[in-house]
């Protein structure tokens, strides 16, 4: 991370409280913090900074399943086919919907391609995801170093593929950050643009996710943008958290129009809600290994205040 980033840092486990996170023990490498330890006074929490990535996480981590080397390799390979020689727009269908120019926030950024490429638009690209694996790859690439990993084949089989980062990356305003959507570690009206892609379905708590994403966008010249599959299931979400497809309750229905409605201030959540949205749909492919892959539509808003 750089020095600078730390403006932007408070400690997730004070929230609502805005703690600001004292920076400790620090190694740097080409103006890039890569080790080094950020400490909350008022709650007594260390945060490790571990291979340039600051480590934000309410809580210790259990298992996640993002984690796994194979789910790894397609992610990579979902959001950087273009740079193997593939074609594929998957993530980067989005670059054209992200609206700013100021400082950028990516909720569940993934390997991180879309995150880096608002790196070459906006002042300050952050992108945060709650599996560091990802994040430690995709700083790798901003780094400049080429990325090696086996995309799966066959069984244990796999196909040897490297990306190589092409030219210029390293001078990128980019950031890269694990922390957790229910609690992120900034303060109230820090971005001026946020994106949240194929998220709120894979998480605890969709709405607490919202909540935060509302405190931390910028109350006037915002733009906000969040895409779904609307994949509920409970492997992720109680049932009772689901922001759609329910028969009952305050979010029965398509979740898609539940979500619009509360983007435009149903539940006092957006305050000022958001106007001028526009929506649209998206179909990607997720690979499982050489011979499956899954064909899935997000459904996205775009909108501003
Ligand atoms: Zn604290």
């Amino acid at each position: 991370m750089h020095e600078s980033t730390l403006e932007f840092l408070i400690c997730p486990k004070c929230l609502p409280k805005e703690r600001p996170l004292k920076l400790s023990g620090k190694r740097k490498e080409r103006g890039r913090i890569l080790s080094g330890e950020l400490y909350c006074k008022a709650c007594k929490s260390a945060y490790p900074i571990s291979q340039g990535v600051p480590v934000l996480l309410p809580a210790p981590k259990g298992f996640d399943r993002y984690e796994n080397p194979s789910y790894l390799a397609n992610y990579f390979y979902l959001h950087y086919a273009d740079l193997l020689g593939q074609e594929a727009k998957d993530i980067l269908f989005y670059e054209g919907l992200v609206e700013g120019s100021d400082t950028f926030l990516e909720v569940g950024c993934g390997p991180g391609r879309l995150t880096l490429e608002m790196g070459r638009r906006f002042t300050l690209a952050v992108g945060i995801d709650y599996s560091f694996s990802f994040l430690k790859s995709a700083l790798r690439l901003l780094r400049g170093k080429a990325l090696r990993f086996g995309l799966p084949l066959e069984g244990d089989l796999a196909i040897p593929i490297s990306i190589t980062p092409p030219e210029g990356w390293q001078e990128l305003s980019v950031e890269f950050i694990a922390a957790d959507a229910h609690n992120l570690p900034f303060p109230k009206d820090t971005f001026g643009s946020i994106a949240s892609i194929n998220l709120i379905d894979r998480i605890q708590d969709p709405l607490a996710a919202l909540k935060e994403m509302e405190r931390v966008l910028k109350k006037k010249g915002a733009h906000f943008l969040i895409a779904d599959p609307f994949s509920w299931s409970e492997e992720f979400t109680p049932r009772s958290r689901w922001l759609g497809g329910r028969q009952r309750g305050p979010f029965r229905g398509r979740g898609i129009e539940n979500l619009r409605r509360i983007l435009e201030g149903d539940l006092n959540i957006f305050s000022p809600p958001l106007g001028s949205i526009t929506s649209g749909e998206h179909t990607w492919t997720l690979r499982a290994h050489e011979n499956r892959r899954e064909i899935i539509r997000s459904l996205y808003l775009k909108a501003k205040r």
